[in-house]
């Protein structure tokens, strides 16, 4: 996390006055249950160690002014204003529509304008959810400093709508409840139809066990494309088979037989078993089987590698080097074409594991892979002052 004196002292330089407050969000890691949010399905996130953090201070012209330590060009924009995606920004400013974004949902709630300074210790587009770090961090530090009263789950939903009115990203209700609702210790249970959450203990380390994200370093032009060609396919099967989602297929023998399409069928295949393997990945950690999440993330693998087909060469390379290392079990996260993996090993196998994956980078000539050790953490949370 980045230290808060900094980035005060870093705002008071940049800005000629202190901040009133330094807050933190954190990115996120999705332990299991992946193209299920927008199946009305349910995903298990946990909260990292690292994240986005804002010092910030009001204005009173209803004005915000942004600037990210990440990112060369400052922004000043009104807070009243329609969605920033229909104001062409340039390229150079497109990452100021997260916060601004923010600002603009949140001026319903009673927030106004304020200077921000953002620094950040997340990797971006590595598929852990920077952006909506950017986005929680900047809500709570405004609803903190105009005094809007709005519930965690509340917040969660008004930073989703940022990103999808404001950035116009079509992103599911994870990444925000994730970054705001996750605790230390634990993965989040969230159900996508309801947006009801609950907290699983999980603490890896306490197992003897240790989680890595790989960072793959691959990212393909076709992630966009292909994720929305597979939430078509997904709403295609569920009109085929009566049912409002994926989530209700009960009986998948039964829906495999009514479909024709082999496409279709698979990915049915993938949506159906990765809602059970997330009811079965909660029963283990709640019985604290941490080591026998291996075969739960390899079976997620393999049904997103072959019946889903979102899957990338990095990804599978990772995995299958990791587990000739002896670790206990992998999967890509994320949409896929691109971004991390995650890989469940006993802690004393972990540098084994990670000096195996480099090996099968540098066999291939690809760019070196980059590791964090993900361990579940706090939510989203004000620093400074405490
Ligand atoms: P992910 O959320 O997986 O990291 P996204 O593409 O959804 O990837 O979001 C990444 C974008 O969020 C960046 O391209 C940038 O616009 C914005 N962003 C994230 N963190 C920062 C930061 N510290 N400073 C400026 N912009 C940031
Ligand atoms: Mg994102």
């Amino acid at each position: 996390m980045t230290d808060s004196r900094a980035l005060a002292e870093a705002f008071n330089e940049v800005f000629g006055r202190e901040p009133e407050g330094v807050w933190h969000a954190p990115g996120r890691v999705n332990l299991i249950g992946e193209h299920t949010d927008y199946n009305d399905g349910f995903v298990l996130p946990f909260a990292l160690g690292l994240g986005v953090s804002v010092a910030a201070a009001r204005r009173g012209d209803g004005v915000v002014e942004v600037r990210s330590r990440q990112a060369a060009a400052a922004v000043t924009a009104p807070v009243d204003g329609g969605p920033v995606v229909a104001e062409g920004w340039p390229p150079e400013r497109a990452w100021a529509a997260y916060p601004v974004g923010t600002a603009r949902v949140l001026r319903e709630r009673g927030t106004g304008g304020a200077s921000l300074l953002i620094d950040s210790d997340l990797p971006q587009g590595a598929g852990l959810s920077s952006s909506a770090a950017l986005e929680c961090a900047t809500a709570l530090a405004l609803c903190d400093l105009h005094g809007a009263a709005v519930d965690r789950p509340a917040l969660a939903r008004l930073a989703q709508r940022a990103e999808n009115e404001q950035v116009g990203v079509p992103c599911g209700p994870m990444d925000q409840a994730a970054s705001l609702l996750c605790t230390a210790g634990h993965a989040l249970l969230l159900d996508c139809r309801s947006g009801l959450s609950s907290q699983v203990p999980f603490a890896p380390a306490g197992s003897g066990m240790t989680l890595l994200v790989v960072d793959t370093r691959a990212a393909h032009a076709l992630a966009g494309g292909e994720y929305a060609r597979r939430r078509a396919e997904c709403e295609e099967a569920a009109a085929l088979l009566g049912v409002a989602a994926l989530r209700d297929v009960k009986d998948l023998a039964g829906a495999l037989g009514t479909l024709r399409d082999p496409v279709l069928r698979r990915r049915v295949q993938h949506v159906v078993t990765e809602n059970h393997r997330v009811e079965a990945t909660v029963g283990l950690l709640r019985a604290g089987a941490v080591t026998e999440l291996g075969a739960m993330l390899n079976a997620s693998h393999l049904s997103l590698r072959d019946q889903f087909e979102v899957s990338w060469p990095e990804a599978d390379a990772t995995v299958d080097a990791a587990l000739r290392a002896g670790a206990r079990g992998g999967r890509m996260v994320g949409g896929g074409f691109g971004g991390s993996v995650l890989v469940l090993t006993a802690a004393d196998r972990a540098a084994r594991v990670r000096d195996a994956v480099a090996a099968a980078y540098a066999e291939r000539g690809w760019t070196a892979p980059e590791f964090i050790e993900a361990v579940p953490s706090a939510g989203a949370r004000r620093v400074t002052p405490a």
